[in-house]
């Protein structure tokens, strides 16, 4: 059996590494074409393979320090595998020589762990072996080289299977297959199926083993793979053998006899002849049996194969058994027994104490016997125990990974549809966001127009009401608020404030000075009068002054204040030679007065002050009549002769 592991384990390695990628990261040279003529060799020649091996590491050597490492590290592995089955001493040097190169070209790390392995696994050390395959599938894993990775995992899943942790064997085995198919390497796919063919046999599936088998012979065939051929042909003895089919397996046998020896595999002859002295035995030809067996021996002496020699042992101790030497049986199956034990081969074992047993009862030993016995229903019942539970295992773990995959499809759907729905609510949030950003920016800019529109109008409304010179209401305010007084008959003086000779300053200064003068009259005006005082500009140079609630003597005396304060002015900036002075015309509103007829009035008393020396308040009431005396005292207050050109108080 060990021999199809290794077959099987040569023909899946080494043509990964060099397969096309492994190639597209180093320079095609002769040395890399010889490299890859001997893996292909090794499938069909090993002897062809091994040769050009060599002749390719002796060119790598002449090279000296100039030797590409990475062709290097494969040489010495290739060697070291070849070796593996072979020659433990050779592929032990391999193997240090090519790890010495690994810090200068780590990429075969893990398969060089893997050729230890073998090693480990041939000398009969399956726990060390193991541990080395678990960190092969680590060191790939960790370095992302896949078809290395596939490599461990088809040796720890095959070593699995012959510990009897079958499910977990065949989850690796099955990992192995499926990274050969992603990369393209159907003969290594194919190989790893083969293996988990013989796990089925292992597992006591014998018909669904040999199904595989044969269908994987037939590939095989066509393809003109002969030396898998032999490894699967062994492997569909084995399981005939199993399944006590012994014509057909001797037939298996036979091929793969005549295949090894076609292509030169002494330990394919060795496992062949094991398999036709087992049908021997079947059938009870002992002494057939044990002439195989001492070929198969003397092939053995020159391959280190701990378990093949075991196998050996148990059919000679069958054999010897059959002929009756029982002491030479009990020698033969306690070495086998010994081996079988310390390699974990569960099923030999069980078979072995089984032979052990008989032979021990033929003897007369009955204790001995029974002590056997009692091993062999132990480990046959455990076995029995561990493929039902690995039987269960195996389904659970295809039953969960076929429901994990439902499940992540169900995940993976229900993901979709939750980012499709979180996408639409996404949008539909942004567009929300951009709506209710439109309509605050709407809001804002219809605020901004009202606030606007309220301005302009204020502003239209203070500019209708409004002298633009003096920035006082202007006649229309003034004398619209004198009607509202009128309509509702309040009582109200009217004052009509003319400046005096104000064209002269006109004409002697200029307009410009005229108007900073209006504007400054009309400072002096506005701060002498508090509300509801109306003032406002009448036009030219004339004010109006609307004392609402007020008798002619207050109104009088409000006007005199006006016309000091004025007189009081400093001018000199505009004027420096003269002095503003004001005349002022006063009257009541009285019952039935209009706007025209109060003005008027009014406008009759200016008149008056003006042509009485101007610089004077004169008072003039209505035919209505109030007495004139306040009026007339006020028009006859101090009223200062005016030359022309200056103004005096
Ligand atoms: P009187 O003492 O008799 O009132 O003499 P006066 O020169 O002040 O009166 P008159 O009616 O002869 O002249 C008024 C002048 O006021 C005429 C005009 O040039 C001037 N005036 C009217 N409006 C403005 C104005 O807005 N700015 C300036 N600078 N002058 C104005
Ligand atoms: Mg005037
Ligand atoms: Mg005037």
């Amino acid at each position: 059996m060990l021999l199809s592991r290794l077959l099987i384990c040569l023909l899946v390695v080494l043509p990964s590494l060099l397969s096309p990628q492994a190639r597209a990261a180093a320079p095609e040279t002769p040395t890399r074409s010889m490299l890859e003529r001997s893996r292909a060799a090794m499938r069909s020649d090993p002897e062809q393979g091994r040769k050009l091996a060599e002749q390719a590491l002796a060119d790598l050597d002449q090279a000296g320090a100039a030797a590409d490492p990475d062709a290097l590290v494969l040489a010495h592995w290739l060697l070291c595998d070849y070796h593996a089955e072979r020659d433990r001493a050779a592929a032990e040097v391999h193997l240090g020589q090519a790890r010495a190169l690994l810090p200068r070209a780590p990429r075969l790390r893990a398969s060089l762990l893997g050729c230890e392995g073998d090693l480990r696994e041939l000398a009969g050390d399956s726990v060390q072996a193991m541990a080395l395959y678990e960190q092969s599938v680590a060191v790939a894993e960790q370095m992302h080289e896949d078809e290395q990775r596939a490599d461990g995992l088809y040796r720890r899943g095959y070593l699995r299977g012959v510990r009897g942790e079958f499910a977990n064997g065949l989850f690796d085995l099955r990992l192995a297959n499926q990274l050969y198919e992603r990369l393209g390497m159907p003969q290594q796919a194919l190989t790893s199926l083969n293996a988990i063919a013989i796990l089925y046999n292992r597992m006591g599936d014998h018909a669904q083993a040999r199904y595989y088998f044969e269908a994987a012979l037939k590939a095989q065939q066509a393809a003109g793979l002969r030396r898998e051929q032999a490894v699967t042909q062994h492997n569909l003895g084995r399981a005939l053998e199993n399944l006590k089919d012994w014509d057909a397996a001797q037939h298996a046998f036979e091929a793969v006899l005549a295949l090894s020896r076609e292509i030169g595999y002494p330990r394919g002859e060795a496992y062949a002849l094991r398999g036709l002295a087992s049908v021997r035995n079947a059938r009870g030809d002992a002494a057939g049996a044990l002439g195989l067996l001492d070929q198969a021996s003397e092939l053995h002496h020159r391959t280190p194969d701990e378990r093949l020699r075991a196998q050996i042992l148990l059919q000679r101790g069958i054999a010897m058994r059959l002929l009756r030497r029982p002491a030479e049986a009990l020698s033969a199956l306690g070495e086998a027994q010994k081996v079988f034990s310390s390699a974990d081969s569960r099923a030999e074992l069980a078979t072995t104490y089984g032979e052990l047993a008989t032979a021990l009862s033929d003897q007369g030993d009955w204790r001995g016997a029974f002590e056997q016995q009692q091993k062999y229903k132990a480990v046959s019942d455990e076995l029995l125990h561990r493929q039902l539970d690995q039987r269960f295992a195996t389904l659970k773990v295809e039953f969960d990974s076929a429901a994990k995959d439902k499940e992540n499809q169900l995940l993976m759907r229900e993901k979709a549809a939750t980012e499709r729905a979180l996408d639409q609510e996404r949008r539909a949030g942004a567009l929300r966001a951009v709506v209710i950003a439109l309509a605050a920016l709407l809001v804002v800019v219809m605020g901004v127009l009202v606030w606007r529109h309220r301005r302009t109008s204020h502003r239209m409304q203070d500019l209708a009401m409004t002298d633009e010179l003096t920035h006082l209401p202007n006649r229309r305010h003034v004398l619209g608020r004198l009607q509202g007084l009128l309509a509702q008959a309040q009582p109200c003086a009217l004052l009509i404030v003319d400046l005096d000779f104000f064209k002269m300053i006109n004409d002697a200064h200029g307009h410009l000075v005229g108007d900073d003068i209006l504007r400054a009259i009309a400072t002096v005006l506005r701060d002498s009068g508090r509300a509801p005082v109306e003032l406002g500009r009448l036009g030219g140079e004339e004010f109006i002054v609307v004392l609402p609630e007020v008798d002619l003597d207050t109104a009088i005396a409000a006007a005199e204040r006006l016309r000091l304060k004025v007189a009081e002015l400093d001018v000199s900036r505009w004027l420096p030679d003269r002095n503003i002075t004001i005349s002022i015309g006063i009257t009541l509103a009285e019952s039935g007065d209009t706007v025209s007829s109060v003005l008027r009035r009014a406008d009759e008393a200016l008149y008056e002050a003006k042509r009485g020396g101007r610089n004077r308040c004169v008072a003039r009431i209505g035919a209505m009549g109030l007495p004139p005396a306040r009026g007339a005292a006020a028009a006859e207050a101090p009223a200062p002769t005016v030359p022309a050109g200056s103004v005096t108080s």
